[in-house]
């Protein structure tokens, strides 16, 4: 039996722009909302009067969602046809990128379960194919590798399969049933998650979440002959930490904050995103970090990959705002 490589075109990468509206706190503390969408694929900065005029006002992207769009709508327009790229055996990524606090684990949480909902519909309207679905969940903190899908705190380790490339060493999988099953897997990383924050999104501030399905299926018409092929990919959705532990470092001046890491998957995912998105001539790094080397064989080449960069309108985030965005323009 051989597995079977299906070649996709090679692809520029999918960035996204979801902006949410103000919370509670920013509407009690009279914050201005400063972002505005103003189509489908541009948004506007409209406090010009208070910037330097040699910044830009209008920034565009594949896709832009303004505050009120339901996730189900970003999941559809933006992330779908990537995310069930899996069963035909692509490689993918869906990655959320932006501020502690700007909708990354609002948005990915339903995300994943959309996705989730279509695969498995997917399987169901097509049973000349025996699939089988996988569940791995894993956070990257300071560099360290957990399973959270097991309580026993120890860290994982990287090794490197002639054939797979880079595995997570011992990452507990899961055969995923059906959509219960998904809910309490997925109850159970969310428990697993809030175990060690120190405070209020401290934890999850730093870390980074991945969500991994790994998606396996062979014709029946085959199965167990000498013919048969067997297709395998990976979808992966990741909850990155919050984009400030990488605009400190980048922001030219800043004085770096008490306590505060600079994140190094993070430093690194951007560099390897920069590279792939002008066209992966020469090295890219993706062995500077846990997160990188744990995602190579998902980007790049015939992998598919989407970026959704979530920002808030308030006007006291501008500045991390204009990070998130110029994030997003150099991966697309
Ligand atoms: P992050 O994961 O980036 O730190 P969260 O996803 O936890 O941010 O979002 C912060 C808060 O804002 C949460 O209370 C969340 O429910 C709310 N929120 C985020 N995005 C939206 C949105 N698009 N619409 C409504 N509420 C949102
Ligand atoms: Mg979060």
């Amino acid at each position: 039996e051989k597995t079977q490589t299906p070649v996709a075109r090679e692809e520029k990468i999918t960035v996204l722009v979801r902006l949410r509206p103000l919370n509670e706190k920013e509407i009690a503390a009279k914050e201005a909302a400063d972002w505005e969408c103003i189509n489908d694929t541009t948004i506007l900065y409209r406090n010009t009067l208070r910037e330097g005029s040699n910044l830009p006002s209008a920034y565009s992207f594949d896709r832009v969602f303004r505050g009120e769009c339901p996730t189900k709508k970003v999941y559809e327009d933006g992330t779908k046809e990537i995310a069930l790229s899996v069963v035909k055996g692509i490689n993918c990524c869906i990655f959320a990128y932006g501020q502690t606090s700007s909708g990354k684990t609002y948005t990915m949480t339903s995300i994943t379960q959309f996705a989730v909902a279509d695969i498995f519909d997917y399987i169901f309207q097509h049973e000349e194919r025996a699939f089988a679905v996988k569940f791995s969940a894993i956070e990257i903190y300071n560099e360290a590798i957990r399973d959270l899908l097991s309580s026993d705190g120890t860290s994982l380790r990287l090794r490197d399969d002639p054939e797979k490339g880079t595995v997570v060493e011992k990452a507990t999988e899961e055969t995923l049933r059906d959509w219960n099953h998904l809910k309490d897997l997925l109850s159970v990383c969310e428990a697993q998650r809030k175990i060690g924050e120190t405070s209020l999104n401290e934890r999850s501030s730093r870390s980074h979440q991945i969500i991994r399905l790994t998606v396996e299926s062979s014709a029946r018409e085959f199965l167990g002959k000498e013919n048969s092929t067997t297709l395998m990919a990976s979808v992966n959705f990741i909850d990155l930490a919050g984009s400030e532990r990488a605009s400190q470092a980048m922001s030219a001046g800043a004085r770096l904050k008490e306590g505060c890491h600079i994140n190094r998957s993070l430093l690194t995912l951007g560099t390897v995103i920069r590279k792939l998105s002008k066209g992966r001539q020469g090295h890219i790094n993706f062995r500077d970090s846990k997160l990188t080397r744990i995602l190579q064989p998902c980007l790049g080449g015939n992998a598919r990959t989407a970026i959704i960069c979530t920002l808030s309108p308030a006007r006291s985030h501008v500045e991390l705002t204009r990070n998130t965005l110029l994030f997003a323009c150099c991966a697309k």
